[in-house]
């Protein structure tokens, strides 16, 4: 019986040296064939992975929430671990402070999870953000809206 495969793998043998580069010259000639080879597969793969997280929703949900905990925990720790106007160390209740203003701006551009990146990417964190706790933040705020004086912050800058 004629075998396909072995004559296939003789012949490739035989005519090595002709094929690879007849393959390195079709390649060549060809730039973007494995350029869109990627962007093809890529498109597929991505697909096949949203799938899979709409069926595993909830472990993936899960997997994130412990990601964000872990990243959440590295920066309260690079920013000190405590608020710097009473002490609390409780993480529950505290948050990332923008010391020179400009926190709801940011929020609106990079979310929770891109302030919580910027703050363990940035060498120079401790000089822009500053951990509070909820009830310090709330007076912060209180304080700059009731008296629109933002000589009041020193209360609430780092000692
Ligand atoms: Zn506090």
């Amino acid at each position: 019986m004629f075998d396909k495969k072995n004559y296939n793998q003789k012949y490739y043998q035989e005519h090595k040296e002709k094929h690879d580069k007849t393959s390195r010259e079709w390649t060549k000639n060809h730039p973007d064939y494995q350029k869109d080879y990627y962007e093809k597969n890529r498109v597929r793969e991505i697909k096949q992975s949203c799938n899979w997280q709409k069926k595993n929703l909830e472990k993936v949900q899960e997997k994130h929430q412990e990601w964000y905990h872990k990243k959440r925990m590295l920066a309260f720790d690079k920013l000190g671990g405590k608020c710097i106007c009473c002490g609390e160390s409780d993480w529950t209740c505290l948050q990332i402070d923008h010391i020179n203003g400009g926190g709801s701006q940011h929020h609106k551009q990079r979310q929770s999870y891109g302030i919580i990146i910027d703050v363990l990417n940035d060498p120079d964190a401790k000089s822009k953000y500053q951990l509070l706790c909820a009830n310090c933040n709330w007076k912060k705020r209180f304080r700059l809206k009731e008296h629109n004086d933002h000589s009041k912050m020193w209360e609430f800058r780092k000692p």
